[in-house]
């Protein structure tokens, strides 16, 4: 899942990538709150966490410019400023959740985690593709109730897949929401690594190539 991280304190954004990326987020770092606008408006995040008090432009009208442009990933508001008043503009503008400075970063992956696997139509955090069952919040796949070990590459891509059960994913977007803008489209590393995780979940059906179109994980939806 990518995640477009904007905060400008660099010491806290320091932290939150570290922290992101050890979860299996790939992460996209932006300190101003003009780039941040066009980084949300140009490119697809599967959620973003976003600070109010952003030099260029302020997180809450950020927000409203995605919005009004029609952009509908989740966004989370992580700020210092706790008042009634600054989390009713943040909600107004198009927060989805609020999370105030100090908190615990776990809390955080929590919370994201969530987000994305509502916005991909999930109410459960353990999702099921077929035989496939992934606890999102643990981390882990069992397939027909067998644990599968998965590295932290092929788990992200199988994540991906299980989210969006049911359509067909290009090679290209996998790539671009499992790895940060510095995804090369040329390389054929999801080839790779989809190879891999067919063979540790040892059923090659279970991931299924459609030529020309990309991978299908589940039935295809109507
Ligand atoms: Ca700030």
């Amino acid at each position: 899942m990518r995640v477009l991280l904007v905060e400008d304190d660099e010491r806290l954004a320091q932290a939150l990538h570290a922290s992101l990326a050890g979860a299996g987020f790939a992460v996209d770092r932006v300190a101003d709150g003009v780039e941040a606008e066009f980084r949300g408006q140009t490119e697809d995040f599967d959620v973003a966490v976003l600070d109010l008090g952003l030099p260029g432009m302020d997180g809450v009208s950020v927000l409203q410019r995605w919005r009004e442009a029609g952009r509908a990933m989740p966004v989370l508001v992580l700020t210092a400023r706790s008042r009634f008043h600054d989390k009713l503009a943040a909600f107004n503008a198009g927060a989805d959740d609020y999370l105030t400075k100090p908190f615990h970063p776990d809390e955080l992956l929590l919370r994201l985690r969530a987000l994305v696997r509502r916005s991909a139509g999930h109410a459960s955090p353990v999702l099921r593709a077929g035989a496939i069952e992934l606890d999102a919040n643990a981390g882990r796949v069992q397939v027909d109730g067998r644990p599968v070990e998965l590295t932290a590459q092929e788990l992200r891509i199988l994540s991906y897949l299980v989210h969006h059960a049911g359509e067909v994913v290009s090679r290209t977007r996998l790539g671009e929401h499992v790895y940060d803008a510095g995804y090369d489209p040329e390389s054929n590393v999801i080839d790779v690594l989809i190879g891999r995780i067919r063979r540790k979940l040892g059923d090659p059906g279970l991931i299924r190539t459609l030529r020309g179109r990309g991978f299908l994980v589940g039935d295809e939806a109507a």
